[in-house]
């Protein structure tokens, strides 16, 4: 019998694992919803486009293994559509003495990982990246960039093309699980499915809570700002060039990339979203935010890193402050050589004790899966997370 499969959510992931699915029950009907007009309009439109190769992640961890095999079925699949991508190689560079031992850690860990990486000293970094500045550099050169948001639009067109829906400007509203089948409530009306997946980026806490779902923790949106070089200083920069990450928190910390599209973006900084989808500071949903704010997680996370945070916001709102976060990588580069250039709403999934998550993170029930942590590097590891949620399917409908 033809099973019905449903997917909230027409970002990278949620369509990943609609072709997934469909590979794997190739008689299988599949629904995609979208609040959206159009796909890839959050998280999966509004990043670095950076294909990762797998350094930062403990081996044992989810997302070592899914962003290793998630970028080679990305490369595959954009060989397959003609979608073009640069593997320029990545280079993360310490500033100082005291960013040495996190640099080598991060060199063991690629090793682990099974990733070519070197260390190398500035002269030898000076020949990919004449202008970057550091002591020393842990050089990655299976990472590269992509637009996500094309590879988002080739996965839509692999899936209408072979019969499968996918209904923008539609809301899930909520889902109802039977012993044998998944009652679904949308915008425009409801369907009964054989299997439910969320895969709903910044709002998958409240997709989980309304299918019934019991959730450890919340959703809070970490905004990321964007600036880029402007045309006659694009020269600084060849390839990927990052700072040593703290260790603390998920994010990478501003880097400076050169996109597919030739442009250098320098960014994302990681400030607390006033909305959910808050793309500027004025932006701001009082329901959300107070959400938010009354957390539990909320008020440990800021009473442990409030200095982290207001420096933050700090580097946010001044000009001066985020170049001085690019003048660290880069040498030869001025305030005036700076223009803002968008943002991006990260999800992140924070435990009530203050902790941010920082694996992919699953939960499921006999008919469906919810996707309550897929941060960077998410669209890298998209195919991968698919076939890793088919798996469950294939366990339960063959059970
Ligand atoms: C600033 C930034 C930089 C990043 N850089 C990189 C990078 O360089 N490399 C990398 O690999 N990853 C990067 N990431 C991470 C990556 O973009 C995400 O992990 C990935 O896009 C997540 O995809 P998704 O499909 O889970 O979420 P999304 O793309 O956010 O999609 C979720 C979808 O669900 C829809 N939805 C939500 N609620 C409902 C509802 N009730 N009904 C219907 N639809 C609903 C939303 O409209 C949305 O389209 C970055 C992220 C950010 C924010």
């Amino acid at each position: 019998m033809k099973q019905h499969f449903c997917i909230v959510g027409a970002g990278i992931v949620g369509l990943a694992t609609a072709r997934a699915l469909a590979q794997t029950f190739p008689d299988s009907r599949i629904t995609v919803i979208e609040k959206e007009a159009a796909v890839a309009q959050h998280q999966s439109g509004h990043n670095s486009g950076v294909l990762h190769s797998g350094v930062y992640y403990p081996p044992n961890s989810l997302k070592a293994q899914l962003t290793r095999r998630g970028y080679r079925l990305l490369l595959e699949f954009c060989d397959q559509q003609q979608i073009p991508y640069r593997l320029s190689g990545k280079l993360i560079v310490a500033q100082d003495a005291s960013e040495l031992p996190q640099l080598e850690k991060l060199y063991a860990q690629g090793k682990q990982n099974g990733l070519q990486c070197e260390l190398w000293e500035p002269d030898q970094f000076h020949e990919q990246e004449p202008y970057c500045r550091g002591i020393r550099a842990l050089w990655v050169p299976e990472a590269g960039v992509v637009d996500f948001r094309r590879v988002a639009r080739a996965l839509q067109q692999w899936l209408l093309d072979r019969g499968h829906q996918i209904l923008t400007n539609t809301t899930f509203l909520r889902a109802k699980e039977y012993p044998d089948a998944v009652e679904i409530a949308t915008s425009q009306g409801e369907m009964v499915v054989d299997g439910f997946i969320a895969c709903a980026g910044l709002y998958a806490d409240v997709v989980a809570q309304r299918s019934g779902i019991a959730v450890p923790a919340r959703i809070v949106p970490f905004r990321g700002e964007y600036y880029t070089l402007v045309p006659d200083k694009q020269y600084l920069c060849r390839g990927l060039i990052y700072p040593v990450p703290d260790p603390r928190f998920p994010f990478l910390g501003v880097h400076i990339t050169r996109g597919i599209d030739g442009e250098v973006h320098c960014g994302p900084n990681a400030v607390l979203a006033f909305a959910r989808e808050g793309y500027r500071w004025s932006v701001v949903r009082p329901s959300e935010l107070w959400q938010t704010l009354r957390y539990s997680g909320t008020m440990h996370l800021i009473r442990r890193y409030w200095r982290t945070g207001v420096a933050e916001v700090v580097r946010s709102l001044s000009k001066r402050w985020f170049y001085r976060s690019v003048a660290r990588l880069l040498r030869e580069v001025a305030p005036e050589d700076l223009q803002r250039n968008g943002s991006g709403v990260r999800a992140q999934l924070l435990l009530p004790n203050g902790q941010l998550y920082h694996d992919f993170f699953f939960k499921h029930r006999r008919r469906m899966l919810h996707v309550l942590n897929a941060p960077s590097p998410a669209a890298t590891a998209s195919l991968a997370i698919g076939e890793h949620i088919v798996q469950f399917f294939q366990e339960v409908l063959a059970g």
